[in-house]
């Protein structure tokens, strides 16, 4: 096992479904993963009907992707979706959660984005990684630094990603978003995938045929040139490269 503990940082509901495959087989070796949601994700709705449930359905459907991933614990903010802000009271929870699970890497989602609850989830992560690991706000727990932050989403080109080997789960990608039904427009919309059927049957295709196992990953350090971050040499995921 690489790690016992880990923790993915996402916005939205379905966000950490970008590392579908290193979480799966992650938590098939044995390792917690935990997922910290941070809004409720209630303007992911194609359609009008839906604008009063879609939370509900999109926490239902967060379950499900538990399910199919393994992730044994998610926790939630509730924060409004499109409208997360790197406050103090968001700090403090997120120091708490980190210094509570005590996560040997943690992945967060990376900057060269438009949306805005990336953008806040990620410097609200790393803000309370470094936090959470210094000598202050002592009733939230003792000190926990994060030895390993990875980037798993959206970063500029200018730094390369390493890829890990994920042979084997290459499916479970497709399979955790097709327990989110409410976001089937979307999919469809950047994927061509978008019903229950076509989701079907990819994830058959990818068991018989393999395919989809690589994802891919920044050093945080790399990118944010930090003092307080962990330095890139003490990262263990590039090990697992093909
Ligand atoms: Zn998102």
């Amino acid at each position: 096992m690489l790690y016992q503990r880990v923790m993915v940082f996402a916005a939205h509901p379905d966000d950490e479904i970008l590392m579908a495959g290193t979480i799966a087989k992650m938590a098939d070796e044995g390792t917690r993963v935990v997922v910290l949601q941070m809004t409720d994700g209630c303007e992911g709705y194609p359609e009008v009907w839906m604008k009063d449930k879609i939370a509900a359905m999109r926490a239902a459907e967060a379950d499900a992707a538990n399910r199919v991933l393994g992730i044994a614990k998610r926790y939630r903010l509730d924060r409004p979706d499109m409208a997360l802000v790197n406050d103090k009271a968001t700090l403090l929870e997120v120091m708490e959660i980190i210094r509570r699970e005590r996560p040997e890497a943690a992945f967060v989602q990376g900057t060269q984005t438009l949306h805005r609850d990336h953008l806040a989830s990620t410097a609200i992560a790393v803000e309370a990684l470094w936090h959470a690991g210094g000598p202050v706000s002592a009733a939230l727990g003792p000190s926990w630094k994060t030895p390993e932050i990875y980037v798993y989403q959206d970063m500029a080109t200018a730094v390369k990603p390493f890829a890990v080997n994920v042979k084997g789960y290459g499916h479970k990608f497709f399979e955790a978003l097709a327990t989110q039904t409410s976001q089937f427009t979307l999919f469809r919309q950047y994927m061509g995938i978008g019903s229950a059927e076509e989701f079907a049957r990819e994830i058959e295709r990818l068991k018989r045929e393999g395919g989809r196992d690589v994802e891919y990953f920044w050093i945080l350090r790399e990118v944010m040139d930090f003092e307080a971050l962990p330095p890139a040499s003490e990262h263990r995921l590039p090990q697992w490269a093909p």
